[in-house]
């Protein structure tokens, strides 16, 4: 089967930018569980972008994404997406995504910037692509279907082999291929990520020699609910920004001692504050002095998950816990999305543009899925436009709507590229007994504060488990390419937190 694009993943990436080049072509979307299984179901702060320019500027939102990222950002990425969310925003306005009128704040932010929908920011972004999407006749959607391997030919990728729920195989080929297949968050015991993130967009650029960046910047998130619970349930920094406080087992603020901006310090400094705090006994998200009526209004999804476990904001101090919760590196990209096979691009958590450096500011990721659809929408628009006028087409900068002709659609390719399939890559017991152990490995070994001879241990262990099918395969893949990251890594830089003892 072929289609003008081919995109991986059902995320904000994958399906706004499918959204979008379906008015350029036919657009195959993949995705391994079911539509809605993806990380951006789960967000609930929100979208980080400077709208009120009197009071905000986007040199400060450049500036608190640096500090977060330790300067180990790439500042023309950061510029550029900082510069875009305005237009971006408007763009999601546009597709019937509204957020609520006032913005917020989070932890590393100067000012009030996180756009949202309540809290439940992502379901509702999510849902409301969805919506459209199933609605789209030019897109073509693959649920339940797994992609394991990229097909490429004389230097270009020209699609990927996917099997599907009936354990089939098949080659979905296409000039474009883009791989929006979020993190790697899974890969550890203590996540906030669903099942479907084990970093298998880096598997795939492994097996390809394509390049990746900063995989060992894992960021842990401060705040998670301290109760047995898959995923774990994220408290989001909405919550500070709100002004609840984290206390200790003696009911103390500590986060002064930690960090001038206090409960609202970046969150791999939070992170490490609670692990020390952690020493004496539990540590609390505490926000009873908010009244009932807001709680209740601000943080509904909240409200209702604590409600499960007899818990009440208003009433309780919360138990939290740090675990596991984005990926900040992985497949290289320039700022339209390329990645160095040619014809192949990333997007969104599973690629690294380099905006977040050594680790992530808050709410700026799903700010990047939206940025970067846009980016290669607009670059895969120009070339076309170029192939056929031959003359310069309008940028992403400079959209006036005067190149808003019509195209005409890419011929589908009719080659067969991949016909021997010698082995079903099948989810056995097998995968779920190797995961276990891989979540084990990469969580003691590879958590919040690493050490040399246990990284080193760790690795060890990585090597010597022994993968039956190719899932396993890829899942070993991908946690080895972040452990040799952090191996590699000698000095503490942003989450990477390293004790060299
Ligand atoms: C609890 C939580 C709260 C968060 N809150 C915020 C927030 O407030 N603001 C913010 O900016 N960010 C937040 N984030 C991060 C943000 O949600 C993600 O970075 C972002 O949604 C990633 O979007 P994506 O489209 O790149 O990937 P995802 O949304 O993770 O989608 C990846 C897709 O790829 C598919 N896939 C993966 N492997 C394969 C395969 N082998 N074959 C086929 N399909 C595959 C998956 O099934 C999935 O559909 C949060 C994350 C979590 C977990």
């Amino acid at each position: 089967m072929s289609s003008d694009f081919l995109i991986v993943g059902s995320g904000i990436s994958g399906l706004f930018l499918a959204e979008k080049l379906s008015e350029l072509g036919t657009v195959t979307l993949v995705t391994k569980g079911a539509m809605r299984e993806a990380n951006t179901n789960f967000a609930q702060g929100g979208i980080a972008a400077v709208r009120d320019f009197e009071n905000d500027t986007l040199e400060s939102h450049v500036q608190d994404t640096m500090e977060a990222g330790s300067f180990h950002n790439d500042k023309e990425a950061v510029e550029f997406l900082v510069k875009k969310a305005d237009f971006v925003l408007q763009q999601m306005n546009d597709m019937g995504i509204v957020f609520d009128e006032n913005p917020t704040r989070e932890g590393g932010h100067s000012f009030s910037r996180i756009w949202h929908k309540d809290d439940f920011s992502g379901e509702y972004i999510e849902e409301s692509l969805i919506l459209r999407i199933q609605k789209n006749a030019n897109i073509n959607i693959w649920d339940r279907a797994y992609v394991f391997e990229l097909i490429v030919e004389d230097g270009e990728c020209k699609g990927v082999l996917v099997q599907d729920h009936n354990d089939e195989i098949h080659p979905l080929e296409s000039q474009n291929t883009i791989l929006a297949m979020g993190g790697a968050g899974y890969l550890f015991e203590k996540t906030t990520n669903p099942k479907v993130t084990v970093g298998e967009g880096i598997s795939l650029a492994i097996l390809h020699g394509i390049e990746l960046g900063d995989l060992e910047f894992i960021q842990f998130h401060p705040t998670v609910l301290d109760i047995e619970r898959e995923p774990m349930f994220l408290l989001s920094e909405a919550l500070r920004g709100e002004g609840a406080k984290l206390v200790n087992a003696d009911g103390k603020e500590f986060m002064l001692k930690y960090h001038e901006q206090g409960d609202l310090a970046p969150r791999d400094i939070v992170t490490r504050a609670i692990r020390e705090e952690q020493k004496k006994g539990q540590v609390y998200l505490d926000i009873r002095h908010r009244s009932v009526d807001f709680l209740r209004r601000r943080f509904p999804n909240i409200a209702y998950e604590l409600r499960k476990y007899d818990l009440k904001l208003e009433r309780d101090l919360i138990p939290v816990t740090p675990a596991a919760h984005y990926t900040c590196g992985g497949i290289k990209t320039d700022l339209q999305g390329r990645t160095n096979l040619k014809n192949l691009f990333a997007l969104g958590e599973v690629a690294c543009t380099g905006i977040h450096g050594a680790n992530r500011l808050a709410s700026n990721s799903l700010l990047e899925g939206v940025v970067f659809a846009e980016s290669i929408y607009w670059e895969i628009k120009n070339e076309k436009l170029k192939m056929k006028n031959d003359e310069k087409a309008a940028s992403y900068e400079l959209r006036d709507g005067s190149d808003e002709k019509p195209l005409e659609k890419s011929k589908n390719m009719n080659k067969k590229i991949v016909q021997n399939v010698d082995y079903l890559p099948v989810k056995t017991k097998h995968y779920e007994g190797f995961l276990k152990e891989i979540r084990r490995i990469m969580w003691e070994y590879f958590g919040i504060i690493r050490n040399l001879k246990q990284m080193e241990k760790g690795l060890k262990e990585l090597h010597e488990l022994e993968a039956k099918d190719i899932s396993s395969h890829n899942i070993q893949l991908a946690a080895l390419a972040i452990a040799s990251a952090c191996i590699e890594r000698k000095e503490s830089l942003g989450c990477h937190w390293v004790n060299l003892k």
